[in-house]
């Protein structure tokens, strides 16, 4: 088109601006220490990770990607077995289950959260189901006590995807804390980014922790024989020594988050635009602020021609890709079906300004088909 972008879907080096000289200093005090690999920058951010999520141990990874496939093979998951997870949450997670030999259940998910639909979950599982995997989509925990009741009647495992929602919470509880084992991503644009990629597991269980930390490191600790078929999935000296400057940020960057959809939820008007609904027992931090509209395709150019870019999250469900495919799942989630033709993500980041929010609202009321 030619047009200038006036509002990007985000901008990281804002925030980058802002923390320069702390992070300059974390990389030099990293790069004269000698110390790169599962060092002390790596053991002090897991504690100080476990403590902010109050969780007993956080065992750092390369990925949040590996995080879900370590903590998984950590609950023992054996090939063949079936792990229940949701369709529209991208890739990775689909991803994970199947890497570490499962074979992935899909769920339709609740209307109003886009998460995971408990009611749905007891029905389809079956004698092979050894986990079940919720996504706390968006930065809002999926609905996570009848799953909980779920997998302890059934003895089984909840894995958490809590990739995008670090500092969430669920009944008072923090997001990757209520099931037996939680996974976080640090891709950059996450609401705690590092410079690359990392992950954290988190967990209270001391022995699928000495699992998970054997797991990421060729199966062995130290130099120990390896008791375990395992990965080479750290997390770096040098990104942990970024993030323990980032994370004393996290509480107030996702404040700012919710603000900044409370200015959304107040000044969209569009009666063809459906906005996102915050449980009333959870807190919500707005990873991505997603509205949905049926005529979604059409208010994305629209918006588009005014500068203001827009993300899709997820246009395809997981079972349509050809790697993942699974004939079958698209007439048992109807509802996913439906949000992959409706939702739209817009800009959400805490260094977006309220005049861009405003600016963004003005353009959504003004769409009509
Ligand atoms: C980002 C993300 C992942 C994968 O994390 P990576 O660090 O990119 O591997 C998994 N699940 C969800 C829901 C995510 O948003």
């Amino acid at each position: 088109m030619g047009r200038r972008t006036a509002i990007p879907f985000c901008d990281l080096r804002r925030q980058a601006r802002s923390l320069g000289r702390e992070i300059q200093q974390a990389v030099r005090r990293v790069c004269t220490s000698g110390a790169f690999i599962l060092g002390p920058e790596v053991e002090a951010f897991e504690r100080e990770f476990a403590a902010y999520c109050g969780s007993r141990e956080a065992v750092g990874v390369a990925s949040g990607t590996e995080a879900l496939q370590i903590a998984l093979l950590a609950c023992g998951i054996q090939r063949g077995d079936e792990v229940m997870t949701v369709a529209n949450a991208g890739v990775p997670t689909v991803a994970a289950i199947v890497l570490a030999g499962a074979v992935p259940a899909f769920v339709d998910i609740a209307a109003d959260t886009y998460t995971m639909d408990a009611s749905r979950v007891a029905a389809q599982m079956t004698s092979r189901t050894k986990a079940i995997l919720p996504v706390h989509l968006y930065g809002q925990c999926a609905e996570m006590q009848p799953l909980l009741d779920l997998a302890k009647r059934r003895q089984i495992h909840i894995v958490e995807d809590a990739c995008q929602a670090h500092g969430a919470m669920d009944h008072g509880r923090h997001a990757g804390t209520l099931g037996t084992v939680g996974c976080f991503s640090f891709y950059p644009t996450k609401n705690l980014g590092a410079y690359g990629d990392g992950g954290m597991i988190v967990t209270n269980d001391a022995t699928l922790a000495a699992r998970a930390r054997r797991l990421r490191n060729y199966g062995a600790r130290g130099k120990e024989a390896a008791e375990l078929c395992g990965l080479n999935s750290r997390l770096d000296e040098l990104h942990a020594a970024m993030l323990r400057v980032k994370s004393p940020h996290l509480d107030r960057w996702n404040e700012r988050r919710r603000t900044l959809a409370a200015h959304y939820e107040r000044r969209l008007t569009n009666p063809l635009v459906k906005k996102p609904r915050e449980r009333p027992d959870a807190m919500h931090v707005y990873h991505l602020y997603v509205i949905a509209c049926d005529q979604r395709d059409a208010l994305r150019a629209f918006l588009l021609d005014r500068g203001i870019q827009t993300l899709v999250h997820y246009p395809l469900p997981a079972y349509a890709h050809p790697a993942y495919a699974d004939s079958s799942a698209a007439a048992r989630c109807p509802r996913t079906e439906a949000a992959a033709r409706q939702v739209l993500s817009l800009p959400l980041y805490p260094e977006l300004r309220d005049d861009e929010v405003r600016e963004i609202c003005r353009a959504v009321n003004a769409f009509s088909p």
